[in-house]
């Protein structure tokens, strides 16, 4: 069951297992059961502790999120900001998740609970429905698209 990783630097991370990444486009279909590769490592990662990453709209092992999290900054320049938003919304919604992210009238990235109206003044400039944002395959044509 797909849920927020908490981590220092408050990158967007979302934990999935190998049959939310294969419905994301990341798990790749076997016979007796998805496997997911590590983005960083191509190791194969375990089947219930995959880091989606919506700063790079990648997915990683246990060890390469811990990693990337303990060295790598967070880019909260604007344009980094609502990329990523924009992407962890995408999968938060694709996923059933509660958890939406957006921006505080200060800039500052948070995440709410889409259920919650205390949260109504957040200004969240991307769409946060799936079905009327991307499908799974133009979603990974957007990745490509912005070069990376
Ligand atoms: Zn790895």
């Amino acid at each position: 069951m797909a849920k927020i990783y908490n981590n220092p630097k408050e990158h967007l991370v979302i934990i999935i297992n190998t049959e939310e990444a294969t419905k994301l486009g990341f798990g790749i279909p076997q016979f007796g059961g998805n496997i997911c590769i590590c983005g960083t490592c191509n190791s194969i990662t375990d089947d219930n502790e995959i880091y989606y990453f919506a700063s790079l709209n990648e997915v990683m092992c246990a060890k390469c999120a811990q990693t990337y999290c303990n060295n790598i900054n967070h880019y909260l320049d604007s344009n980094s900001v609502q990329y990523e938003i924009r992407h962890f919304n995408h999968v938060a919604a694709a996923l059933n998740m509660k958890e939406r992210a957006g921006t505080s009238p200060g800039g500052k990235i948070v995440i709410y609970n889409v259920e919650d109206t205390r949260y109504e003044n957040i200004d969240v400039k991307e769409s946060t429905d799936a079905d009327n944002y991307l499908s799974s395959t133009e979603f990974h044509d957007l990745k490509c698209y912005n070069g990376e």
